[in-house]
């Protein structure tokens, strides 16, 4: 049976969730990829040094996510961190008043529904006191979003799905978090930052790296670090 502590990182062939299995190996991690194109999956894994693995992951194929514990469990014993990270953005149909019902549902799909799926088919297979990063983001922000001035994306049109999809991931992250503290497993969302990946058109500021490195942290809290938090590199973000 697997000896190191072993995670499970979701969209991990690109992005934020490639920097984040990279420095989860680099830490001694046995890490599994999670991607759900065999071709990308493999790709990534020719890019990675360290204890890396495979896995099968299409967050919405719910049977493929019950396959994908199922040999997990065989083959790695059990899970110490869960990296929720696989996400997607959607099209300017998520404007109200575009029609874009069919989209808005694309995007939870991947974004709310894809983490439960993944979520529920590990629990049996977290540990206790393993850790959970939902990868979320600050446009989920409610706080940010009813703020007087329209808030810190007042110059953005509004959108039905990415950010109330990332407020839903919000929620869950506290359910999650709520029904296993008494297993001293922590569960926390993070918002990377605005970072350069294909999912804006590589034009953030922010390097996957760095992005990486938050995930990371929260994906190695100590016994008495938060659970049901929402951050960001600044500390705590409103909910
Ligand atoms: P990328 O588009 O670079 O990567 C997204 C990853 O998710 C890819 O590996 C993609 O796989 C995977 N994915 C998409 N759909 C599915 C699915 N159905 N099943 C499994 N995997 C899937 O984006 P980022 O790295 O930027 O995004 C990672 C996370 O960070 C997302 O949750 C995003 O919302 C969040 N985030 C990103 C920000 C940014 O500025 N970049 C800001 C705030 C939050 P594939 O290659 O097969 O499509």
């Amino acid at each position: 049976m697997n000896e190191r502590r072993t995670a499970l990182v979701t969209g991990a062939n690109k992005g934020i969730g490639f920097a984040i299995a990279a420095q989860l190996a680099a830490r001694g991690f046995t890490v599994l990829v999670g991607a759900r194109d065999a071709t990308r999956r493999a790709a990534a894994l020719s890019r990675l040094t360290g204890d890396v693995h495979g896995v099968e992951l299409d967050v919405t194929d719910e049977p493929g996510v019950t396959q994908a514990a199922k040999e997990i469990r065989t083959r790695f014993g059990a899970l110490d961190v869960l990296v929720n990270n696989a996400g997607i953005t959607g099209d300017g149909t998520q404007v109200p008043g575009s029609g874009g019902l069919p989209e808005i549902r694309r995007v939870f799909d991947v974004n709310v529904f894809g983490v439960i799926t993944v979520t529920e088919a590990m629990l049996p297979l977290l540990r206790p006191g393993a850790r959970v990063v939902n990868v979320s983001s600050s446009v989920g922000s409610l706080t940010d979003m009813t703020a007087p001035a329209g808030g810190s994306l007042a110059d953005m049109p509004a959108m039905l799905g990415y950010p109330v999809s990332k407020t839903a991931l919000n929620a869950v992250t506290a359910q999650y978090a709520k029904h296993l503290r008494h297993q001293g497993i922590l569960v926390n969302a993070i918002c990377p930052g605005y970072v350069a990946t294909d999912l804006n058109g590589n034009d953030g500021p922010r390097t996957p790296d760095q992005a990486a490195t938050l995930a990371v942290h929260m994906a190695t809290l100590g016994p008495d670090g938060p659970t049901a938090a929402f951050v960001d590199d600044n500390g705590p973000i409103t909910w």
